[in-house]
This record gives structure tokens, C-alpha cells and sequence, in this order.
């Protein structure tokens, strides 16, 4: 029954690291929010709240970044993969500046987070945004599809021009407990060769071999290796699940990604919720204790469109 009503956390809970890009120390709380407020960031320095949804991201630039009312918030993916892989419908992510930890580089610190704090099952159903129709975007060889179906899917393929990182491909059914073991551990990458570009331009100050990955010609510069022989993969699919959190709501439909990023995965959104017929949401019977794929059509009830 828990699993279609509405979650949020139990209680607050913090941590502290450093931005990636700022490389400056940052706090994040995870705060209770009540039914129907979704996922919002709270930049608590300026007092301005920013929603996590689509229209307000600024710039897709290596990470994906909010902004509202003059307040930014950069590099939200990581966390917001970890509270929609982890089903928790609403909260309030508290930030004291502009970046969000990066902590090891993964979701991993998120999903702790979430679990020191407990989920707390609220009294009303999920609303879903179902895909009712195929949705596909394209730049070059990149790809990336919605397509309707009773479960929300990621199956992604990297394709990098790179003989560690040629078409390696992952694919998952999202379920909190699928998410956490497969998906959240694996951390984000960069090549060796990126990285003083990425300095020169004021990017990845506080980027180090404790928060990503770090692929050189032919090596894995990190001592520790690889948590999963595709954890690259497995971090797209990781900031796809991030990126698709920007509809507001749970996603129920598949998508298929192919050398996608954050910039690609955000049209696609956009192109979604711009297109009535491509989507509807509808809120699930808090009662229904009904396994999801006869409860979803039945009980669920039209609330028209997100946008
Ligand atoms: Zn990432």
C-alpha cells in the first residue's frame, strides 16, 4: 500500500562537501515537504526557493543547473536521481550557496541521507506523469525516446571515443530497491585530457579522484578502480533518472537513451510536456494496494496535463 501514496522524509537530515565546479564547502538538508509541494531547493542564503522542474533549468553545461528569481542552483541531477529512484515524492532541499555537494561523485551519500531520515508515507496518492505516446529527440548520432509502458525504464548506451567506454550499455526498471543496488553507487567520470581545459575555464575546482572517476588514455587513474565493469553506464543512467526528475513527477514509461547528456535529456522533457498528447497525469488511489500494473490504468484518475 505504502509504495502508492505519497513519500517524503521523516525528519531532517544534512551533510556537508565541496562543489564540484566551486570547489568551495557546501551544506545540503533534506527537509520534510507536504503533499503535492514536489521536489523544491532552497537556496537558504538568499531565501529563494527554486522547484525542481523542467522550466526552470538555466544551463545544461557538464551538470544541469536551476535557476529562479536571480538564485542558482547548480549540479542537481546526483540528488534528484537519489529521491526519485528512492520514490520520495516531496521535499525540501536546503542549500547554504549555489552548488549542491558532490560528495563521492555518486547518489550513493543521498540514498543514506534518505535513509537516516526515514520516509514517511503521506496521506494521499502518487501522481504519475504517464507517457502516452512516443517522444523522440535527436542531435547527430545522440538519441533520446520516451515510449509508454507499465514500469519506468532506463536503458542507456555510452558510446565515448574511448576504448574503456565504447558502446557500453545498462539497462533498469526503476524500483527504489533496483536503483540503490545498481544504479546509485556508480560515480560520474572525466578524462584526464578534459580536465585542464575544464580548470582553465573555471570548472571542476573542487574535482579530485574522491568524487569521480578519472579515465586516462588507456587506464583507470583511480587506485580503488571500478565499483561496476560499466559503472559508466550505469552514472548516465544514474543522470538520466536525475534529469527526467525535472518533470515534477514520477515518470511511468521507458526511456531509451543513446550517448545522451543532460542537454538532450532536458528537450526531451520539455518536448514531452509541450505535447498534450504525449502525456497525462493522473494520481493513484491512496488506497490501492494492487500490484502497479493493474492499478495504474483502473484507479487512476485524469488530472489533465502538467503543462
Ligand atoms: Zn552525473
Amino acid at each position: 500500500m505504502a509504495n502508492w501514496n505519497q513519500r517524503t522524509v521523516a525528519k531532517r537530515v544534512s551533510c556537508t562537501g565541496v562543489g564540484l565546479h566551486s570547489g568551495k564547502p557546501a551544506t545540503l538538508t533534506l527537509a520534510p515537504a507536504a503533499i503535492d509541494a514536489g521536489v523544491s531547493f532552497v537556496r537558504m542564503d538568499l531565501g529563494v526557493e527554486v522547484p525542481a522542474r523542467n522550466e526552470f533549468v538555466a544551463d545544461t553545461t557538464l551538470s544541469t543547473n536551476l535557476a529562479h528569481a536571480g538564485a542558482r542552483v547548480h549540479t542537481v541531477e546526483h540528488v534528484l536521481a537519489a529521491l526519485h529512484g528512492m520514490g520520495i515524492d516531496n521535499c525540501r532541499v536546503e542549500v547554504d550557496g549555489p552548488e549542491i555537494p558532490i560528495l563521492d561523485g555518486s547518489a550513493a551519500p543521498f540514498v543514506a541521507l534518505v535513509h537516516e531520515a526515514g520516509v514517511q508515507v503521506q496521506r494521499a496518492g502518487k501522481r504519475w506523469l504517464v507517457v502516452e505516446q512516443p517522444v523522440e529527440v535527436r542531435d547527430g548520432d545522440k538519441v533520446a525516446r520516451l515510449e509508454p509502458a507499465d514500469a519506468f525504464s532506463v536503458d542507456f548506451t555510452a558510446d565515448f571515443d574511448h576504448p574503456l567506454i565504447t558502446n557500453q550499455a545498462f539497462r533498469v526498471s526503476v524500483s527504489d530497491r533496483a536503483f540503490e543496488r545498481e544504479v546509485s553507487r556508480a560515480r560520474t567520470f572525466c578524462f584526464r585530457r578534459d580536465i585542464e581545459r575544464m580548470q582553465a575555464a573555471g570548472l571542476a575546482k573542487g574535482g579530485s579522484l574522491a568524487n569521480a572517476i578519472v579515465v586516462d588514455d588507456f587506464s583507470i587513474l583511480n587506485p580503488e578502480g571500478l565499483r561496476f565493469p560499466d559503472e559508466f553506464a550505469r552514472h548516465k543512467v544514474l543522470d538520466a533518472i536525475g534529469d527526467l526528475a525535472l518533470f515534477g513527477l514520477p515518470v511511468l514509461g521507458a526511456l531509451t537513451a543513446v550517448k545522451s547528456g543532460h542537454a538532450l535529456n532536458q528537450a526531451l522533457v520539455k518536448k514531452v510536456l509541450a505535447d498534450p498528447a504525449a502525456h497525462r497525469v493522473v494520481r493513484v488511489s491512496a488506497e490501492a494496494d494492487a500490484p502497479r500494473r493493474a492499478v495504474v490504468p483502473a484507479l487512476a484518475v485524469a488530472e489533465g496535463r502538467a503543462s
